[in-house]
């Protein structure tokens, strides 16, 4: 099997005011294309700013991150932007919709910005997908919690990603809400062979993915093979 995704050395670190915070430190992984792969540990132990990292949002201060075969520190932010939209989804905690547009536009109008030409009927096949085709022209205000994640789904596949990142995708809905959003994650996994890397603090959804990366205080503490692979 393939790499999707390698890890080799991250260092990160935040500096606020005279203070420097090292969050993220040594780490190195990999993930399997096609795999279902999750990272967990307590709050501030690193995940989102590992996440942001592996899908190329930020940039690391030291060591290599390989996506899709292409080394990251070797792209400019152009040619990173160019990757992001060919190969990644990304799955916001709070879904960052954008409030101005319907749920369909949400869908539509970034597909159009990268020149797709029927945008409009492949969001709506899309909306249709996650089961909101009658919610198309609602905005998101006017939807539910798990309405709105469902639409940021959408989104997040609608440039049929090899890798969907997903910040902590049930974090701000109720179970079973939550539950209707993973079944649709572990279904586009299914189908479409799209490579699954999950921030949670659900261990139940952790258990259901392949692997499993801890964090504690910015280290890896285990990196695991669950029962499921
Ligand atoms: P987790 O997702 O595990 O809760 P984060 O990656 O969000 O952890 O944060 C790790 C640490 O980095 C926390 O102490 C957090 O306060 C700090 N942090 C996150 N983002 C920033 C930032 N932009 N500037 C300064 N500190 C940050």
């Amino acid at each position: 099997m393939s790499k999707i995704l390698k890890i080799h050395k991250l260092e990160k670190t935040y500096t606020s005011g005279s203070k420097k915070l090292t969050v993220l430190n040594d780490i190195s992984f990999e993930v399997e294309k096609g795999n279902t792969f999750s990272i967990v540990g307590p709050s501030g132990s690193g995940k989102t700013t590992l996440l942001g990292l592996c899908a190329g949002l930020d940039r690391p201060d030291s060591g290599a991150i390989e996506l899709c075969g292409t080394p990251l520190q070797d792209l400019n932010e152009d040619q990173l932007a160019q990757l992001r939209n060919k190969e990644v989804g990304f799955i916001f905690q709070n879904f960052q919709l954008l409030p101005t547009l319907n749920a369909l536009e949400n869908v539509s109008v970034p597909l159009e910005l990268q020149g797709a030409k029927n945008a409009t009927k492949v969001a709506m096949e899309l909306l249709d997908k996650v089961g909101l085709a009658d919610r198309a022209h609602h905005y998101p205000s006017q939807l539910s919690g798990g309405e709105q994640q469902r639409v940021a789904l959408a989104r997040a596949f609608s440039n049929r990603p090899s890798i969907l990142f997903a910040d902590e995708p049930t974090g701000n809905l109720d179970e079973e809400t939550g539950e209707k959003v993973v079944k649709l994650l572990f279904e586009l996994n299914q189908e479409a062979g799209t490579t699954l890397v999950i921030v949670t603090h659900d261990l139940e959804l952790a258990n259901r993915t392949q692997q499993i990366l801890r964090l504690k205080g910015g280290k890896i503490i285990m990196n695991e093979t669950t029962a499921v692979s």
